[in-house]
């Protein structure tokens, strides 16, 4: 099966049998998902419009899932263009204040990405500007312990730091988008450009 297609090539690389201890499990992709991957296959957008027969569907934690669960599809699929779309929603929905990202999600996140995942990335650096430490003590216990780990060690590093450090994606977004393996520094939205980035 590894030789059949771009997708089991990558199930079957080193970086994930390695992340997911030899075992191949393909993330469950749920309905929502795929009619979101499809419109914007067709039109270039991502519309949570067309879930809105969902009775969570005015909720900002659920609507934020939905692009996660976007994105982590997008990345099984190998489709990077889908990646930096769904993740510039999330840079958009942070820079709006409609970012809510409840713990479930989170633990998916960690289940379903290797280790230098830009949505991780992502999700740490929100993290670390943002959470409270009650918060923090209580939502630990059902975090994955990798994620713990991760987010204690980012605060230590950022420690002593300014302001603008803990917010990296106002200075640079490209670093949370996927370029191929080649360092680009794109302008603000990288998904804007789409395909033609590849010219
Ligand atoms: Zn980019």
């Amino acid at each position: 099966m590894c030789q059949q297609s771009d997708f089991f090539v990558a199930s079957c690389s080193q970086a994930w049998t390695e992340g997911r201890k030899g075992i191949v499990k393909l993330p469950t992709v749920e309905p929502n998902t795929v009619k979101l991957y499809i419109h914007w296959a067709y039109t270039g957008n991502i519309s949570l419009d067309l879930l809105d027969d969902d009775p969570s569907a005015s909720s900002k934690r659920w609507q934020t899932e939905q692009i996660v669960r976007l994105y982590i599809a997008a990345d099984m699929f190998l489709d990077r263009f889908m990646k930096n779309k769904a993740m510039d929603t999330l840079l958009q929905r942070m820079d709006d204040g409609t970012y809510y990202l409840s713990l479930v999600p989170v633990s998916f996140v960690w289940e379903n990405t290797i280790t230098d995942s830009p949505l991780r990335a992502n999700i740490l650096h929100w993290w670390a500007a943002t959470i409270e430490r009650d918060y923090f003590i209580k939502a630990a216990k059902s975090l994955p312990t990798t994620f713990v780990i991760e987010l204690a060690t980012l605060q230590l590093d950022l420690r002593g730091r300014t302001r603008a450090a803990y917010r990296p994606r106002y200075k640079n977004r490209s670093q949370y988008h996927d370029h191929g393996g080649k360092d680009v520094r794109c302008s603000k939205w990288c998904s804007i450009r789409g395909p033609q980035e590849e010219g």
